[in-house]
C-alpha cells in the first residue's frame, strides 16, 4: 500500500493520495490512553512463577509477552485443588470465533460459552481480529480434560480484559495497562518525496499517511509539492511500561510548506469529545464543497439513469443540472486549482476544477467563464467562475455539474462532505490555549535536538 503514496511520474517522484484514508481509519487507536502505575506483582502471579516458571512465549500479536498478567486472588483455590495450570497463547486466525479458539484448546463447550457470556457487554466476540492473541490458562481436572482458571485478552493498546474463575463461575476485570508518551519531533525537506524524506528522518509510516491525509484538502500532493519544500511533524509515542510494547500515537501538529504557501495544524479535543485538526486561526482542516454552485438554482436533473432529452435513449446522467437563468453566476464548489477552462465538445464552455489529490468538479454548459479563469489558476470556494449558459449539447440555460472522487464521477448530492467548521467563542480559547501548549513543546523539543545534535 505504501507503493501506492511513493509514486514516480514524468521523471519526477510524486507522493499520491491513494486509499490513505481507509488505511488510516484501519489504524486508528480508539479510546483515550491513560496513565496507570504498574500493579504490585500479585501472590499467585509470584507462586505461579517460581512453582512452573512458564512466561508467555514472545511472540507476535500479543504485545507484552514479559510479565505475566496480573492473577488476582479470587484464582488461586479452585487451581489448588485441581493442579498447576498451563498457560497457553492462542493466537486468532482468519475466520476463528471466541468459542472455536476456547473448544479448541480443549474446554468444554458449556464452560467456554458461560465464559464469552461473561465477557458480553466488554468485549463484542465478533470485534475478535486475525492476529490478536488470547492467553489462557487451563487448569487440569482430577478426572482429566481441563478447565479455564483464566482468559487475558488485550482489546486495546492500554486496555486488558481478564476473565477469573471464581468459586461460582467467572469475573471479569477491565484493566488500564501502564503507558508512557513520548512526543517525537521531525523537521525535513523534501528531496524526492515527502515520504522518503520523512522515512529518512525516521517518522513512522502511519504518521506520514496521516500528515499527508490531513493535508489533502489544502495541498495537491501529486501537484504542488515540490523538492526544497519543508516540513514539520510532531506526534506521541506509546510505550507500555509493562514489556516495552511501543506504539505509534496521535499525531498533534503538522505544518508543510509548499508552493510558497505554509500550511499549519494542531490537534484539538473539543468539547463534545470529539477530535479534529484545525489551522492556527481555528478553523477545521478539513472543508465541505458547495452542494450547489449556483445562487437560486432549481434541480432540474439527478444523478442517475434517464432518457437524454436530445439523444434520445437512455443513458447515465453522471451530474446534476441546475436551472437558472443565463448569466446567474456560477461559483467554485471548493478551493483548488483550474485544470480545464474553455470549450469541451457537448459540455459547452466548461471548466473543471481538481480541489485536493482525490476530489475534481466539473461545470458545463456555460454562456462564459469569469475573466480571469484559465488553465492553471488557483481558484477559493465561492468565487465566481462563469455565468450559467445553452451552450453544447443543452436545452436551455442550466448548470451541468459534476463532483469526481478519484476521477470516477458521483452523485454531488449523495457525497458525505466533510464539515467546514471554525472554532468560536469559548472553544477558540481554549484551542489557543492548546496552540501554545504545543507550541512549547515544540520549542521544547527543537532545544533538545540542537543540543543532542552538538554533542
Ligand atoms: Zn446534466
Amino acid at each position: 500500500m505504501l507503493g501506492s503514496l511513493h509514486a514516480v511520474r514524468a521523471g519526477r517522484p510524486r507522493v499520491i493520495l491513494l486509499a490513505v484514508a481507509a488505511a488510516l481509519t484501519a489504524a486508528g487507536i480508539a479510546g483515550v490512553l491513560l496513565l496507570a502505575g504498574s500493579r504490585p506483582p500479585g501472590e499467585a502471579r509470584a507462586a505461579l512463577r517460581a512453582g512452573g516458571g512458564d512466561r508467555w512465549p514472545a511472540e507476535r500479536g500479543f504485545e507484552t509477552p514479559a510479565r505475566l498478567p496480573d492473577l488476582g486472588p479470587a484464582w488461586a483455590p479452585p487451581l489448588e485443588a485441581a493442579g498447576r495450570p498451563i498457560a497457553r497463547r492462542l493466537e486468532v486466525g482468519r475466520g476463528d470465533t471466541l468459542m472455536a479458539m476456547l473448544v479448541g484448546a480443549g474446554i468444554p463447550r458449556a464452560e467456554a460459552h458461560e465464559a464469552i457470556q461473561r465477557l458480553r457487554g466488554r468485549f463484542d466476540p465478533r470485534d475478535l481480529r486475525p492476529g490478536q492473541a488470547l492467553l489462557v490458562e487451563l487448569a487440569p481436572r482430577a478426572e482429566g480434560g481441563v478447565r479455564l482458571a483464566s482468559l487475558a485478552l488485550d482489546v486495546d493498546f492500554a486496555r486488558r480484559l481478564r476473565l477469573e474463575r471464581t468459586a461460582d463461575g467467572f469475573a471479569v476485570r477491565d484493566m488500564v495497562l501502564p503507558v508512557v508518551r513520548r512526543p517525537r519531533l521531525v523537521t525535513g525537506v523534501v528531496e524526492d518525496s515527502l515520504y522518503v524524506a520523512g522515512r529518512a528522518r525516521g517518522v513512522p509510516d502511519r504518521v506520514l499517511m496521516e500528515l499527508v491525509r490531513l493535508l489533502s484538502w489544502d495541498v495537491d500532493f501529486q501537484r504542488d509539492l515540490q523538492p526544497g519544500d519543508r516540513f514539520e511533524i510532531l506526534w506521541e509515542e506509546l510505550e507500555r511500561t509493562d514489556g516495552g510494547a511501543r506504539r505509534v500515537g496521535e499525531v498533534l501538529y503538522g505544518r508543510l510548506q509548499v508552493a510558497g504557501r505554509e500550511i499549519a495544524f494542531y490537534r484539538f479535543e473539543r468539547a463534545d469529545g470529539r477530535v479534529r485538526y484545525y489551522g492556527p486561526d481555528g478553523r477545521s482542516l478539513r472543508k465541505a464543497l458547495l452542494r450547489t454552485p449556483v445562487d437560486g438554482a432549481r434541480i432540474s436533473s439527478r444523478f442517475g439513469k434517464r432518457r437524454h432529452p436530445i439523444l434520445g435513449y437512455t443513458r447515465m446522467h453522471k451530474g446534476v443540472d441546475f436551472a437558472a437563468p443565463r448569466g446567474t453566476p456560477v461559483y467554485a464548489a471548493g478551493d483548488g486549482v483550474v485544470t480545464y477552462a474553455g470549450r469541451k465538445g457537448g459540455y459547452g464552455i466548461y471548466a473543471r476544477i481538481r480541489h485536493n489529490g482525490r476530489y475534481a468538479t466539473t461545470y458545463a454548459h456555460m454562456s462564459r467563464l469569469a475573466r480571469g479563469i484559465r488553465r492553471g489558476v488557483r481558484v477559493r470556494q465561492g468565487q465566481v467562475i462563469g455565468y450559467v449558459g445553452s451552450t453544447g449539447r443543452s436545452t436551455g440555460p442550466h448548470l451541468h455539474f459534476e463532483v469526481l472522487v478519484d476521477g470516477r464521477q458521483v452523485n454531488p448530492l449523495r457525497i458525505r462532505q466533510p464539515s467546514s467548521e471554525r472554532l468560536a467563542g469559548r472553544e477558540l480559547e481554549r484551542f489557543r490555549r492548546t496552540v501554545a501548549a504545543i507550541d512549547a513543546l515544540r520549542a521544547r523539543l527543537a532545544r533538545t535536538d540542537l543540543l543532542a545534535s552538538r554533542e
